[in-house]
């Protein structure tokens, strides 16, 4: 299902209270949130998550709504790799860098090939779970083009881990999704991975 979480207005905090919590979670690590060098961090820390943050406002679905049909019969897969990314998990609000590498198997429509760089930005600029996100970008990919089958493989970095609790810098965690063929034909999704893993 895709999901295209709106801020609430209704129930939003303003921009001042937002940083004030940013001026309490300084205050609670010790900080005099009153000298000169963090005077101006809270408006800014407030901004960075909006920019980190942005893709709430972005319809992934409506992004692959456009598409081109005239591909001259090609129906082979089409593979973009080595998509990088910024996100955040949900667990900590920690930056999750990574990579994402998606597939799909066209039928009779191809997407503008940018779109699908986009497409990982709208997911990876929420508040996620790895796994979440790698399943939401298939689905909407899948959505949008009714291809044959998508595949997405993402590996990332979680600095929630890398640079504290288990504390293990060069852990990678690699997550992948299969809808339609790639899915339920294991050869389709073995010939995918090994060109997703190139
Ligand atoms: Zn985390």
């Amino acid at each position: 299902m895709l999901v295209n979480k709106k801020k609430n207005t209704e129930t939003q905090p303003s921009r001042e209270q937002a940083e004030e919590a940013v001026r309490t979670l300084l205050a609670f690590i010790g900080e005099d949130t009153s000298r000169p060098g963090l005077l101006d961090t809270p408006a800014r820390v407030v901004r960075a998550w909006e920019e980190w943050c942005d893709g709430y406002k972005e319809d992934a679905s409506g992004l692959v709504s456009t598409f081109f049909e005239d591909i001259q019969g090609y129906d082979q897969p089409v593979v973009m790799r080595n998509i990088n990314f910024v996100s955040h998990c949900e667990h900590h609000m920690a930056s999750m860098p990574g990579t994402a590498h998606i597939a799909y198997w066209p039928d009779k429509k191809v997407v503008g090939i940018s779109k699908l760089a986009r497409v990982v930005d709208v997911f990876a600029r929420r508040l996620q779970s790895q796994e979440t996100m790698t399943k939401q970008i298939a689905e909407a990919l899948h959505a949008g083009l009714s291809p044959k089958g998508v595949a997405v493989m993402i590996e990332a970095e979680h600095a929630c881990m890398t640079t504290r609790g288990a504390n293990k810098p060069d852990a990678h965690l690699a997550t992948q999704f299969f809808t339609g063929c790639f899915k339920t034909d294991l050869h389709a999704q073995e010939r995918i991975t090994n060109l997703l893993k190139k």
